[in-house]
């Protein structure tokens, strides 16, 4: 199982104030998803949805970008990533209880 780890980061706090959807970065450091404090104030469905984004850039390596990123997810886990707007960001990551569960049995997060 993988193993990934999530930090709170000042540089992700920056990237949120400039651009309000931005809750996290990786590649920061390796295997780690740094997040701005606001990412934990985030309903569980978006939480959850921009980790698997994250995860996803992490899996497919940075390749494919935005998309590969998603791609990778799907592939592998089955889990669809969703965009939806709402009063957390527009076209944020989203994903539904069940992909939520699949993420816990699949991926080891140390919160
Ligand atoms: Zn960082
Ligand atoms: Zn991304």
């Amino acid at each position: 199982m993988i193993k990934i780890r999530i930090k709170h980061c000042s540089e992700a706090d920056e990237e949120h104030a400039a651009s309000f959807r931005q809750y996290a970065h990786t590649f920061h450091y390796p295997n780690i998803i740094c997040v701005a404090k606001a990412f934990w104030k985030l309903p569980e469905g978006y939480l959850m949805g921009i980790l698997a984004h994250e995860i996803g850039h992490i899996l497919s390596d940075g390749k494919g970008g935005e998309e590969g990123a998603n791609r990778e997810m799907y592939k592998r886990y089955g889990i669809h990533i969703q965009y939806v707007d709402s009063e957390y960001g527009r076209n944020l990551e989203y994903i539904s209880k069940e992909d939520i569960r699949t993420i816990f049995n699949r991926i080891n997060i140390i919160f």
